[in-house]
């Protein structure tokens, strides 16, 4: 058996206990022994057999008999007596007929179960048992849990892994010698034999820091060497001309914030350096991104370069071309303005490509899709990324191959994005972080509203739309499902279009739904054809429309805070009074997570506090954290960061050859690939 063997050839695993192992995504014993478990029991106290509480409790006791009968058709009782040099004890299992067999009378073990009443006297329920002449895994000791599957649980992943045990004894260190001994770390062999089979709890925190350092130390070296591939790219430099830059801030209707300007400045040092910039902007919902960037893409267009502005759908592209449009006309700049998206028409494509190739066309709206479309973007000197947390390295790749040059690319996002987080996923980005909102905006009235006080907030909608506002109502799922008890889209649909606001225009929209559908909703919706929209998160991304003025937010439950930020920042986009309501699934008291909603408008300190409760995943929502989870280190810990990322760094500018580390290389190249998190 070799790391590389399917995790059938383990012996007790056979076909059918395979399968189950696949479910869990544990194909290659290598995958089982990378499976960590979720938590941990100690039951290594050993009590004598006189003096047991009710619970669980371990034992270690020779077996004096056993036997076994069927008490009723398709009931089976085994019982047995352990004893040790204090007394005995019943043992008693139920429906386990093979027991009685494999129990052998005279012989001393470990014995783990519950201790309780069974007709009138106690005894220990389906113990685990294990002859204490041996290696326990599931008695007597820290015992892990992992996460389960119907058919398969921790006993079976336990004695699986004793079986492997050979193997992880045998594991070859993955991090470099110095960096295990500068840093004192326990021996990637031993930390996962501690990870699996805990001798104790100082053990098991020593290994479970090496575990973590080494993920964090594997992303902080992919992100510096992604950072140190693109230092080594050539990207046009683009000159910053002031008089252009002052003529443009005095035709905007408003005067930037510092934060804008800070950022704007940042982004013109960038772009005059002969490296391309990969710079983020963070900011909140309507702290004004757009500007920023337009301003970023002026000196480009005035110095001939192409700009490709990308967003996440169709509706935003057409919205920001519209805006930027309008900022660029007063310096006659926007009939370099140019909108391509796949509903266009054929004849409007190519009508827009053409513009594109003779260089009329300079500034280019669109989705993702811009870069692969056919177009010829030899100019293109600068991508802006709305809503994208990076850019990856390989879709620099293949612009580099149309342009010749690397792009500078500027990143926009309004996910606050924790520092621990920024240090190491983001590590290869320069961070701009506009953390003040344009005046005159206020902070959005947030309340949790339990499901006997709908009726309120109903009446108040109704005012609101009475008023000639708008509402969104924002649901977890589309369609009912079975397995999770929340809201859908179409059921809330239903039951407001027919009940409560029936005499109101209400749409649907979800992700399930066609492109052209979805346009014509939001389009309606945005020129308030609509009164209500409900709709699932689809809706979560820069879409405006400043009459909108309530989100209604089912089971916030199953949001997480950012998310949940990010989707009330869709009201209270004009002068005017914003509401969020989340309402309740159930009247239980709501968790401190979602009450920080209602004290806090800081998306910095909600995403903080998401990160600390439900780790990185809340943060992007499930499917876009992936990869990068971090399975072990918690970013919270700010030592183990600080000293993995030291490390990664320390490797780099030692310039240490780092292909030696084969096993290392390889999860970081995977790590480097890992680009898109959207
Ligand atoms: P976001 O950061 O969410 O992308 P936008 O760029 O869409 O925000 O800006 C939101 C609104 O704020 C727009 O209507 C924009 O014109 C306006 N805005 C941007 N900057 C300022 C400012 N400094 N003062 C006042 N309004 C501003
Ligand atoms: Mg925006």
């Amino acid at each position: 058996m070799t790391l590389e063997s399917s995790v059938g050839e383990i012996k007790g695993v056979g076909e059918v206990l395979a399968k189950k192992f696949g479910q869990l995504g544990i194909k290659s014993v290598a995958d089982l022994i990378d499976y960590y478990p979720r938590r941990y029991d100690d039951y290594s106290a050993i009590s004598p057999t006189n003096s047991l509480h009710p619970g669980v409790v371990t034992i270690e006791a020779e077996i004096k008999q056993a036997s076994g009968r069927y008490v009723r058709r398709g009931m089976h009782i085994t019982e047995a007596i352990a004893s040790d040099a204090v007394g005995s004890i019943r043992l008693i299992w139920f429906n386990q007929p093979y027991r009685v067999g494999s129990l052998k009378a005279g012989q001393k073990y470990f014995i783990t179960g519950k201790y309780e009443l069974s007709h009138q006297r106690f005894a220990i329920m389906n113990p685990a048992i294990e002859l204490a002449n041996e290696f326990p895994v599931n008695t007597a000791r820290i015992v892990p849990i992992y996460r389960e599957t119907k058919g398969l649980t921790s006993r079976q992943i336990r004695q699986a892994l004793k079986q492997a045990m050979s193997l992880i004894e045998s594991l070859v260190e993955t991090l470099p010698t110095e960096v295990v001994n500068q840093y004192k770390l326990v021996d990637r062999s031993s930390a996962l034999k501690t990870i699996h089979f805990p001798e104790s709890d100082a053990d098991l925190q020593a290994a479970r820091y090496r575990l973590g350092f080494e993920e964090v130390f594997q992303l902080s070296l992919a992100s510096l060497l992604n950072k140190q591939a693109n230092l080594q790219q050539l990207a046009p430099p683009i000159m910053f001309n002031e008089k252009l830059a002052k003529t443009f801030v005095s035709e905007l209707p408003f005067k930037l914030t510092n934060a804008q300007r800070a950022a704007i400045w940042q982004i013109y040092l960038d772009l005059q350096k002969p490296q391309p910039m990969n710079r983020l902007i963070e900011g909140d919902v309507g702290s004004g991104k757009t500007v920023v960037a337009t301003m970023a893409a002026l000196m480009a267009l005035e110095q001939g370069w192409q700009v490709a502005f990308m967003a996440p759908t169709e509706l935003l592209a057409r919205q920001h071309a519209d805006t930027i449009h309008k900022l660029l006309r007063p310096l006659g700049l926007e009939t370099k303005v140019d909108l391509l998206v796949g509903s266009l028409s054929p004849a409007q494509k190519t009508k827009a490509r053409a513009a594109v190739a003779s260089g009329q066309a300079q500034f280019i709206v669109g989705t993702q899709a811009l870069i692969q479309d056919k177009v010829d973007m030899h100019k293109l000197a600068l991508i802006i990324v709305d809503e994208q947390h990076r850019f990856g390295v390989d879709q620099r790749k293949t612009l580099m191959s149309k342009a010749g040059h690397m792009p500078h690319v500027l990143s926009l996002t309004a996910t606050p994005i924790p520092r621990s987080l920024a240090l190491t996923v983001y590590g290869e980005l320069d961070i701009s972080i506009i953390n003040i909102k344009p005046g005159g905006r206020l902070p959005i009235i947030t309340k949790l509203v339990s499901p006997n006080s709908t009726k309120a907030v109903y009446q108040f909608v109704e005012s609101e739309l009475q008023a000639g506002r708008q509402i969104f109502v924002v649901c977890p799922l589309i369609k009912e499902s079975d397995v999770i008890q929340a809201n859908s889209a179409e059921k809330v649909y239903e039951t407001l279009r027919t009940g409560v606001f029936k005499h109101w225009r209400i749409g649907l929209l979800h992700g399930k739904m066609k492109p052209s559908d979805k346009n014509q909703i939001m389009t309606d919706f945005v020129n308030h054809k609509l009164d209500i929209l409900v709709s699932t998160t689809v809706i979560e991304v820069g879409v405006d429309v400043p009459n909108a003025s309530v989100m209604l937010v089912e089971g916030p439950e199953r949001f997480g805070l950012a998310q949940i930020h990010q989707l009330r920042g869709r009201v209270g986009r004009s002068h005017d009074q914003g509401y969020c309501y989340l309402m309740l699934s159930d009247s239980k008291q709501p968790s401190r997570r979602l009450k920080a909603l209602e004290s806090s408008s800081d998306g910095f300190k909600l995403a903080e506090l998401d990160l600390e409760i439900r780790g990185p995943g809340a943060i992007y929502g499930t499917s876009q954290s992936g990869d990068l989870d971090l399975r072990i280190a918690k970013l919270s810990d700010t030592h183990l960061i600080a000293a993995a990322r030291q490390a990664a760094s320390q490797l780099i500018e030692r310039q240490v050859n780092l292909l030696q580390y084969k096993q290392l290389m390889t999860n970081v190249t995977r790590l480097q690939s890992v680009t898109n998190l959207n």
